[in-house]
């Protein structure tokens, strides 16, 4: 069989480097065509040169001597900046990982796309900001998109065989975070360390400030809508504190599937290089009777008001996606950075929501790359002065 070529974006981070282990376990198999990172310049050099990738990119301009340096002699191309990455998506590849984390994964995601590429895809924000676009686009040049989320993962392969005219709700479980059992009055005080550990997933540390906020259940609610094309009502949040159990889809006869793993990352990413086949992963068997029990409760909605938020945005429509997810992004920064506390990143998106909603045509204009950039820069500015204002 001939070897696939193969791109990652975001090969450094936590997504690209669960795909990387995958992907060495069987080195016959595939033809490395670009690898992309963003700070971590010798990893990603350390991987195209283990690898035998044809190019590698840095996000960042500045890091290009670094890259280039670290590269030296391998015959590997180096290139830096977004719209270098975005070039590394026009190379012809069978099957690109789309794990960049933040709107930035979008231009690259698109591009991949127009090539007819598969888009194994775990940058959920892109089907945040832009859903349609990026449905529209796979649909025009006959590519596909495999969602790498292990929530949509689940849903996707409980309606193998199934229709979804049948499906009657789509629930995704929630771990409920590294607060789920904290008082509400103590959320208000939690440092960023406390919020950066997730009690079951090994995740980038955004993604895990998300889970304990919610934010990233947010982004995924909006995500099995783009994703399913099922209406927002349909769409259920569970919390099951074991993430054994990651999505379950309900057909109007009553029937609930299910699907259960252990929460390691390798089990969707695997599903999408192999697909449609399944092939041997080297992750854990669940032993059930060890667990013992698995537990569910409805999510709380005083404890989590970015859930809110996205059926909000949902009912919204247009471009309200990019601002909900530009405005989560800049929030997130500025809690990173120690300036606003844990509860202030809800609020001042729904402020920033609301503000833009009546300034920005958010839900006149038409979902484009352009479109999307500009409500994107915008909502990330209209959060820095409201930072300022509050300060
Ligand atoms: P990480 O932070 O671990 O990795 C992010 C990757 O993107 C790194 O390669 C990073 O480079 C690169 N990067 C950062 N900023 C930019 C930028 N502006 N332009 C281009 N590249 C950039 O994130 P995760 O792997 O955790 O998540 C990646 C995506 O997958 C996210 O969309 C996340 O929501 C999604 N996801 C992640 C899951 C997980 O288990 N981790 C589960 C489900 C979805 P560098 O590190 O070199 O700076
Ligand atoms: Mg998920």
């Amino acid at each position: 069989m001939a070897m696939r070529k193969i791109s990652i974006f975001g090969a450094t981070g936590s997504i690209g480097q669960n795909t990387i282990d995958l992907i060495r376990r069987d080195p016959e198999g595939y033809d490395i065509v670009a690898l992309t990172g963003g700070h971590n310049i010798a990893q990603l050099a350390r991987d195209a040169r283990d690898l035998g990738a044809k190019i590698a990119v840095t996000a960042h301009e500045d890091r290009l001597p670094e890259l280039k340096q670290a590269l030296l002699g391998s015959g590997i191309e180096a290139a830096a900046g977004a719209s270098a990455l975005v070039e590394a998506a026009s190379r012809p590849a069978d099957w690109i990982m789309s794990a960049i984390v933040g709107a930035a994964g979008l231009a690259p995601g698109l591009k991949a796309l127009e090539q007819g590429s598969t888009l194994a895809l775990a940058n959920k924000e892109s089907l945040v900001c832009a859903g349609s676009l990026l449905m529209q686009t796979a649909a025009r040049h006959g590519a596909r998109i495999l969602p790498v989320d292990s929530e949509h993962s689940a849903v996707f392969q409980a309606l193998v065989g199934e229709r979804i005219a049948e499906v009657e709700r789509i629930i995704i479980t929630a771990s409920g975070g590294a607060f789920r059992d904290w008082p509400l009055e103590r959320l208000k005080s939690a440092t960023l360390a406390q919020a950066s550990s997730h009690p079951n997933w090994d995740m980038g540390q955004r993604i895990t400030v998300d889970s304990a906020s919610m934010f990233n259940k947010a982004l995924e609610v909006i995500e099995t809508r783009e994703f399913f094309g099922v209406l927002p009502e349909q769409i259920e949040v569970l919390v099951h504190p074991q993430s054994l159990v990651h999505a379950l889809v309900g057909f109007r006869d009553g029937a609930l599937m299910s699907h259960l793993g252990a929460p390691d990352m390798r089990h969707a990413i695997g599903y999408a290089l192999h697909w449609p086949d399944r092939k041997h992963l080297p992750v854990a068997r669940l032993d059930l009777a060890a667990h013992g029990g698995l537990e569910f409760r409805a999510p709380d909605p005083d404890r989590y008001p970015a859930l809110r938020l996205a059926y909000e945005v949902m009912a919204r429509g247009g471009l309200c996606g990019a601002a909900f997810n530009g405005a989560k992004e800049r929030a997130l920064d500025h809690f990173i950075a120690g300036r606003i506390g844990f509860l202030d990143m809800a609020a001042i998106t729904e402020h920033v929501l609301d503000q833009l909603e009546t300034e920005a045509g958010l839900i006149d204009d038409a979902i484009t790359l352009e479109n999307v950039t500009r409500v994107d820069d915008l909502a990330r500015r209209a959060v820095d002065r409201r930072v300022v204002q509050k300060a």
